[in-house]
């Protein structure tokens, strides 16, 4: 049977990027698409960024698309007004979503693009696996006019979910970060991740690393890293820092996945509005969230990898966007690539 998957082109270049990732998956195999309105878009038809028979599409999708969503025409700071973020917010918890994936793959034709030095990142292929739901953004929260606080709360459950997330992500190594000499969710992430380790998944090496020293060695020595697992804020800062490794943001694509239900898969960049309607948009992030697509979400591995190839043959065939230098356009970008599919 088809996968069935919910497409969200969104605002801004969202569709500009989404049309070209569509046209990939149709040289792919057989994909049902079913496109609903998402963000500033679903609030221009809707009033709201989030509709009710949007979630309940993507809930019963096999996977779910993302492109980008925002733009000043939503830019409000009445809290009584509809924002596209809550479109995302609305999603991630609709759809139970605790994991998020960034792989930090910086690729061979870029490695000049990079603010390191190319020694330094030649060879990373990292993933950053950082929960979603739980920790200091989620906790209590109280403010009086001289003090304010933010509990950080975690559940051997959730501890225990995110970990193994991980390890079936891993190749051959999980670096597990944490702040165990000051925090005590830090001891109890530790002893969690430890115990599941032995139990479940004793092939793969375990590595503890504070999140200070993790922070150096991202920029130091990325290599040594296969997958990071840590949580939420220590993985949000830490995965943009090891997004800058690859230099442009118009490359990195980003996996949200959930218990039994679809992932969302989207690129990590925004709506850019700057460069909307121009044409110029770079679709690569784009077309490496649907590898991630067809990966984790299909357990499509070699139509992944395929995807994945052919852009790496197209940039180092010397294609370049005006984000990376160069003058191609979204539509000869995409053509580049449909071109070194095998
Ligand atoms: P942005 O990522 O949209 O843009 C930052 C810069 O990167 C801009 O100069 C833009 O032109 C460039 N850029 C981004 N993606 C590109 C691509 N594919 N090709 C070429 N250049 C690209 O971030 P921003 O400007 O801070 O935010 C713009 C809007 O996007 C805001 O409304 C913001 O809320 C929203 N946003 C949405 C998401 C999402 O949908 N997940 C994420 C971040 C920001």
């Amino acid at each position: 049977m088809a996968h069935h998957i919910v497409t969200l082109p969104g605002d801004g270049i969202g569709p500009e990027i989404m049309a070209p990732a569509v046209e990939l998956l149709a040289k792919l195999g057989d994909f049902e698409l079913e496109e609903h309105p998402f963000g500033g878009a679903s609030i221009d038809m809707h009033g709201t960024a989030l509709t009710d028979e949007t979630l309940q599409a993507c809930k019963a999708a096999d996977a779910v698309l993302l492109a980008a969503v925002g733009g000043p025409k939503w830019d409000t700071t009445d809290p009584a007004k509809p924002r596209p973020e809550q479109g995302l917010l609305g999603l991630r918890k609709g759809l139970g979503l605790y994991a998020n994936l960034r792989p930090v793959r910086p690729l061979p034709a870029l490695y000049d693009a990079s603010p390191l030095r190319r020694e330094r990142i030649e060879g990373t292929d990292l993933l950053v696996v950082r929960e979603l739901t739980g920790g200091i953004y989620f906790g209590e929260k109280t403010r009086t006019a001289d003090a304010a606080s933010d509990l950080c709360e975690y559940t051997v459950e959730e501890i225990e979910r995110i970990a193994r997330t991980a390890f079936q992500a891993a190749r051959s190594k999980v670096c597990s970060v944490d702040k165990a000499n000051v925090l005590e969710t830090s001891r109890l992430w530790r002893e969690v991740v430890t115990n599941l380790h032995a139990r479940e998944f004793p092939h793969v090496e375990l590595e503890h690393v504070l999140v200070d020293n993790a922070a150096m060695q991202l920029v130091s020595s990325p290599r040594h890293f296969d997958v990071i697992v840590t949580e939420n804020m220590f993985g949000d800062i830490l995965s943009d820092e090891a997004a800058m490794i690859t230099g442009s943001i118009g490359m990195l694509p980003s996996a949200s996945l959930g218990g039994d239900g679809p992932g969302l898969f989207e690129p990590v960049h925004g709506s850019a509005p700057d460069i909307a309607g121009q044409g110029i948009a770079n679709p690569l992030a784009m077309f490496l969230s649907v590898a991630l697509m067809l990966r984790h979400g299909l357990g499509l591995e070699s139509e992944a990898a395929a995807v994945e190839s052919a852009v790496d043959r197209a940039l180092a065939a010397g294609l370049r966007t005006p984000d990376l230098g160069g003058e191609a356009g979204t539509a000869q970008a995409a053509q580049t690539v449909f071109a070194h599919l095998e």
